[in-house]
């Protein structure tokens, strides 16, 4: 075994893992400002997902010893149903969805998918089953076929297509000068942020996970843009546990369970008309927040619509 050639396996295998991971997470995660931190167990199985069921079970972790992120935290989400995630910044939501991709082990608790301890099985087996769109999608400088297709590369090319059609984008790209064939990406044809995510929703649907990672975006996107990834999500989280970082009202208002994270605790709980009829409930002060931030309230009731 030549030293050469344990070089090139190695940096194949670095390359082809960070590759992955980057997709996987992309900058939601910061993956290259933070070390990789879990392991696997000798001998883990591989997890197996009958229905896609989530339990945080009093769940407890710190980036710092000093400064726990989340404290006792537990819910369940049964199989198919979505839970927008709303909360002041810094509240613990994206440690929430970092620590159901096994990004980092809990400190305490467990965190369950159809009763197996994510802690116990194969990561890959785990990652191969959750599938993340971030607030901002790294596109390789390739085709944009090559940058939906990633999702699952063994698929056939007809469902490339399925899935971009899908995900809203199939009609945006036939007006791309070479269509599916256009290069995208810093070295290519640049896409706009609502452009981006769509991308990361058709890769998505390729993969076809059975829970799905949401980071939804905070920037302000034009009604027709808005329209087109509300449909879009729509078709990524029918039928898939979905958790979702939610800034859109119509997102909340969909939901089958809100979660309002503070200071690393689940504050609240409950349906948006719950959560409305709860004056006491008052703790997060979220939805007065969405309203602040939306000025234009007739694009509220539009939302709502959706
Ligand atoms: P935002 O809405 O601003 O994204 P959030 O609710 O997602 O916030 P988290 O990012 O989960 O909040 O952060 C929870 C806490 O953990 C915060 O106090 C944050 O400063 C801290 N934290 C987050 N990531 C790290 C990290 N990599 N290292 C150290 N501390 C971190």
């Amino acid at each position: 075994y030549s030293p050469v050639n344990f070089y090139l396996n190695f940096f194949g295998t670095y390359y082809r893992m960070i590759q992955q991971n980057f997709v996987d997470m992309e900058k939601m995660l910061d993956l290259f400002k933070e070390q990789q931190s879990v392991q696997d167990v000798p001998g883990a199985p591989d997890l197996k997902v009958t229905e896609g069921a989530v339990v945080f079970d009093n769940v407890s972790f710190s980036y710092d010893p000093r400064h726990p992120a989340l404290k006792n935290i537990s819910f369940a989400i049964p199989k198919g149903k979505t839970v927008a995630l709303v909360g002041p910044s810094g509240g613990g939501k994206s440690t929430i969805l970092r620590l159901l991709f096994r990004f980092y082990d809990v400190g305490s608790g467990r965190v369950l998918i159809d009763g197996q301890d994510i802690k116990l099985v194969k990561q890959e087996s785990l990652r191969r089953n959750v599938g993340v769109v971030p607030q901002d999608t790294v596109l390789f400088n390739d085709t944009i076929l090559y940058n939906i297709h990633y999702g699952n590369i063994n698929a056939p090319e007809d469902d490339v297509y399925k899935a971009a059609k899908a995900a809203q984008i199939h009609d945006r790209i036939l007006t791309f000068p070479d269509g599916y064939k256009t290069r995208v990406g810093e070295r290519g044809l640049r896409l706009s942020g609502g452009e981006k995510q769509r991308v990361a929703i058709a890769r998505t649907i390729l993969k076809d996970p059975a829970i799905i990672l949401l980071d939804e975006a905070t920037s302000a996107l034009d009604t027709t843009t808005e329209r087109q990834i509300q449909h879009a999500l729509a078709s990524v989280t029918k039928d898939r546990t979905t958790l979702v970082i939610a800034h859109r009202l119509s997102t909340i208002v969909n939901a089958d369970m809100i979660l309002c994270i503070k200071d690393g605790e689940v504050a609240e709980q409950g349906t948006h008309d719950e959560l409305l009829k709860n004056t006491e409930g008052n703790k997060c002060m979220w939805h007065k927040q969405l309203r602040d931030e939306t000025e234009n309230k007739d694009k509220i009731a539009e939302e709502i619509e959706v």
